[in-house]
């Protein structure tokens, strides 16, 4: 067995069966994404469109390719064909941007609207009130092309494990909220290496997991 074999078997290990597992496979060349593929893996995340697009031009079909870095408008075009899950939606302009592309190939894609739970000025995400503003939204009714599917956060980066769990409960508490008056949000994407155990005691039902299986990125 290899390495990245190890590693997923060992995170798949300790997660509930019905959290999702999306492998954040960004920067990571083809031959070792190909490694995860072959043990089983289908759900893959990236967070650059043009990288995410060269690997599906090349990788197997049967993947579901998840984005989840923030997106620009102008590029939502290049993912439009295949892309099976957008986690960081953050504003109307988008999701008419998506709807519009994705008419044009028959297709609806699944969104998630990014709530901003950490501290830190630079995450991007909605407040509460502007995602609910969204979801009771005319407009957004008359986007056919388009699901909103669940919720999406990133935690402060920070070795403080009551403020993440706190962050992360904030999140759920919204979530949980939200799901009887929009029951299309069946997802809560919350969780990455550090602070996944975290994210599920608090709720998440999708983890998005880079370097616990892929090891640490390179960025030279
Ligand atoms: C890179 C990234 C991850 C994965 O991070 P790891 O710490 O490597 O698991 C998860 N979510 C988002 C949005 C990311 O950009």
């Amino acid at each position: 067995m290899n390495d990245i074999e190890k590693n997923l078997q060992n995170i798949k290990n300790s997660i509930p069966e019905d959290v999702t597992l999306v492998a954040v496979s960004k920067t990571k060349p083809i031959s070792i994404l190909m490694q995860a593929y072959n043990s089983g893996q289908r759900e893959f995340g990236e967070n650059k469109i043009q990288e995410m697009v060269e690997k599906w031009e090349e990788m197997p079909k049967d993947i579901s390719w998840h984005m989840i870095g923030h997106v620009q408008t102008n590029k939502v075009k290049y993912m439009a064909p295949f892309v099976d899950l957008i986690h960081a939606v953050d504003s109307i302009k988008l999701l008419k941007e998506i709807n519009k592309q994705a008419k044009k190939h028959n297709r609806i894609i699944n969104c998630l609207l990014q709530i901003k739970i950490a501290e830190e000025e630079s995450k991007f995400g909605l407040s509460k009130e502007d995602a609910i503003t969204i979801l009771e939204s005319d407009e957004l009714k008359n986007l056919a092309n388009v699901r909103i599917q669940g919720l999406m956060g990133m935690a402060t980066f920070t070795n403080d494990q009551h403020q993440v769990k706190s962050e992360f409960e904030t999140i759920s508490t919204f979530f949980k909220a939200l799901k009887p008056k929009y029951p299309n949000l069946t997802t809560l994407s919350i969780g990455m290496s550090g602070d996944y155990k975290i994210a599920i005691d608090a709720g998440s039902t999708m983890v998005r997991i880079g370097s616990s299986i892929f090891g640490a990125r390179n960025y030279n």
